[in-house]
């Protein structure tokens, strides 16, 4: 993850997930983090999430989970597969709407990134699948 970004709070992990971590060894157990960029995706997303909350994995790597607001999880958890992280969405690039809106409605921030940054809603497949299968938008 990129130093030079400010980074935000982020929630705790779910208590259900904490809970059955402490059945792991403790040099096993994954690590809250409790802050993070404010935006972040891989090369394989189509947009930017926010993130709510994450964990580092034991070992040698410095593995990264970050659950975002959505539910996507953003992660480095493969070589080539690094985290991309932003203070702001640059120009041309979008922003997942679910994680906007959540992140916004839940006071993580109190408001949205910018009022002119292009929000997808749409699952990042579905323009692939509507071609594949040549569906018509309902009008
Ligand atoms: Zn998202």
């Amino acid at each position: 993850m990129g130093t030079e970004v400010e980074r935000i709070a982020l929630e705790a992990p779910p208590v259900r997930r904490m809970l059955w971590w402490k059945n792991l060894p403790r040099d096993e157990r994954p690590l809250p983090i409790t802050r993070a960029p404010r935006l972040m995706m891989t090369v394989y997303m189509s947009r930017w999430h926010r993130p709510r909350h994450g964990v580092v994995i034991p070992g040698g790597r410095g593995m990264l989970r970050i659950k975002c607001w959505c539910g996507s999880e953003v992660g480095n958890w493969s070589v080539g597969h690094e985290i991309l992280t932003a203070a702001s969405v640059p120009a041309g690039h979008a922003l997942c709407g679910p994680c906007e809106g959540k992140a916004v409605g839940a006071g993580q921030e109190p408001t949205g990134i910018t009022p002119l940054v292009r929000l997808l809603f749409t699952p990042s497949q579905f323009e692939e699948w509507r071609e594949t299968l040549n569906l018509e938008r309902a009008s």
